[in-house]
């Protein structure tokens, strides 16, 4: 994969650079808000690590300036422990996922590949499998005209799987997507939330949307399972 790594601190870049680099990837740096943004211009990534404290302009500001002009490139940013109001400006300016510093390399390369298989969002899209709509940048749900509430973690379950109408996402793909990869997410817990979910989606009378397959996950669909 093509990798930018947005980072000022020159030993922390270098390390990224070089472990990214060894896992047969080809990273670059940059070292500013504004250089990165010039490289993201000029060049396509399949994902962009970005730290949030930077010089000539925040890591936020660069997500908003890339998002805006329509650049979707997964990003994944990096913040600093305990900065929860980092984590909140990060995402809602586009990231896609964040990870608080210090962070193990291992999980920094999970993060990486997880993100890339997310592919490019685009954000404020809305999805629609039937009745159901699910507007992905005021994460307002709707079914049949009626606004539904869903909790974050139901929310994300919804979306990743109508971001893949009609195919089955996996058990594994589902936790690593919602929780994200190496979280510690039980089998039951998976299904008490999609159980959660299904009785706010799928009423009585309604055509059921979402479907059980057996001991391999969960699909979104309009038409039923034979
Ligand atoms: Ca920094």
């Amino acid at each position: 994969m093509r990798i930018l790594i947005v980072e000022d601190e020159k030993s922390m870049a270098e390390l990224l650079r070089q472990g990214l680099t060894e896992e047969g990837h080809c990273a670059e740096v940059a070292r500013s808000g504004p250089d990165g943004t010039t490289l993201a211009a000029t060049s396509r990534y399949d994902v962009i690590v970005l730290d949030v404290m930077l010089p000539g302009f925040s890591g936020c500001e660069l997500a908003r300036r890339l998002r805006r002009r329509g650049d979707q490139t997964p990003i994944l940013m990096l913040t600093a422990r305990d900065a929860d109001a980092d984590v909140v400006a990060g995402l809602d300016a586009g990231a896609d996922d964040y990870l608080t510093k210090p962070f193990s390399f291992e999980v920094l390369l999970a993060r990486v590949r997880a993100v890339a298989r997310r592919g490019p969002v685009a954000h404020g899209v809305v999805l629609r499998v039937g009745d159901l709509a699910l507007d992905s940048s005021t994460r307002a749900v709707h079914r049949g005209g009626e606004r539904l509430t869903l909790t974050r973690t139901e929310f994300g379950l919804l979306e990743f799987l109508m971001r893949r109408t009609g195919t089955i996402a996996t058990r594994s793909m589902l936790i690593d997507g919602v929780w994200g990869p190496g979280r510690e997410i039980e089998g039951n817990t998976l299904d008490a939330f999609v159980h959660l979910l299904r009785q706010k989606i799928d009423r009585p009378g309604q055509t059921p949307l979402i479907h059980t397959i057996r001991g391999v996950g969960y699909c979104v669909r309009e038409e039923p399972f034979a």
